[in-house]
């Protein structure tokens, strides 16, 4: 059987067509008007799996049982979905013993020109130091929020980048030795110190446009001031992550508003000419006490986190300035 179209439909056909044509061609306008590649979906369930993964491990604090599984654990999850992954091993006197220590290096998207760093610290505090009670202060944290929210976020973000690959390629760096009385930031110093070898891949340096560094994002009550330091060295930088929160509408996560400056991981970065900011909610009731537990973060909020810096990386061009 032959259907012939009537004229009519014929016509209908044509102006459908003609619809459609439009309409396509506009969102194709649309498409190369906005910029970067939409992200693949921020999995807040299974970030914050990874956060309750690394706190059942216990303390993560250097030279504890829980630190060598902890390390374990990451470069295990990072595996799957990054193109290369390497540890930094060194070896510091902490409390008079040698201990091992190790960042975790992991890069995606290796034929890129450009990079962004992004960082959070592994390790937990071996000291309770803000516990009412004099003989808790010596117990190590569980660092549920202050260890294990940032390292969640990586681990998801590190999924998405495998997903689908934005056009600038990612380093991510899990720092040592970043809450260790005496030793803190030793783990990025060392890190900063050795750039740019420290980040190179396959032996060759990479090109690190800027960095961004996760510590304690996993709060139930989520609120990220604009951090000093970060202001300081990265103002542009701090006026895009803003600006994406707000498109997100996660204004009330990300106010407008200026926190104070903290020593963190940044800021040995920031001394080895990489611009970092630091998204930090540093009023968090919990800090440094054994009440640094699960129950006091929320998947919403690693997702808020990774939604945000998601955008952020996804709407990098391949050179800046195209
Ligand atoms: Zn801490």
């Amino acid at each position: 059987m032959r259907y012939i179209v009537p004229v009519r439909n014929n016509r209908l056909v044509f102006i459908a067509i003609l619809v459609l044509a439009c309409v396509g061609s506009a969102g194709l306008v649309g498409c190369a008007e906005r910029d970067g590649i939409e992200p693949p979906i921020f999995d807040r369930a299974r970030a914050f799996g990874l956060l309750k993964r690394q706190v059942d491990l216990g303390p993560r604090c250097p030279g504890s049982e829980g630190h060598s599984k902890g390390a374990e654990v990451i470069v295990n999850a990072l595996k799957p979905y990054a193109d290369s992954v390497r540890t930094q091993d060194f070896t510091l006197k902490l409390d008079g013993r040698d201990v091992k220590l190790k960042n975790i290096v992991a890069h995606f998207n290796p034929k890129a020109r450009r990079w962004v760093l992004l960082a959070a610290h592994w390790d937990t505090r071996p000291i309770a130091d803000y516990e009412v009670i004099a003989e808790n202060r010596k117990r190590p944290i569980p660092g549920a929020n202050d260890g294990a929210s940032g390292v969640a976020v990586l681990l998801e973000l590190a999924r998405l980048f495998k997903e689908r690959a934005p056009k600038v390629g990612v380093v991510m760096v899990f720092f040592d030795c970043e809450d260790y009385p005496g030793s803190m930031f030793a783990g990025s110093k060392r890190f900063a110190e050795a750039l740019p070898e420290s980040a190179s891949l396959d032996g060759k340096p990479i090109r690190i446009d800027y960095g961004i560094l996760l510590d304690m994002v996993g709060d139930k009550d989520l609120r990220i001031p604009k951090e000093g330091e970060s202001r300081k060295n990265a103002p542009d930088l701090v006026d895009t992550i803003w600006k994406t929160a707000r498109e997100l509408g996660y204004e009330r996560h990300f106010p407008n508003e200026f926190g104070s400056s903290i020593h963190d991981d940044h800021i040995e970065l920031i001394k080895a000419g990489v611009k970092c900011v630091d998204l930090i909610d540093f009023d968090y009731g919990p800090w440094h006490t054994l009440g640094d537990t699960v129950d006091k973060c929320s998947a919403e909020s690693l997702g808020v986190v990774g939604e945000v810096v998601a955008r952020v990386i996804y709407s990098e061009k391949e050179n800046p300035g195209d």
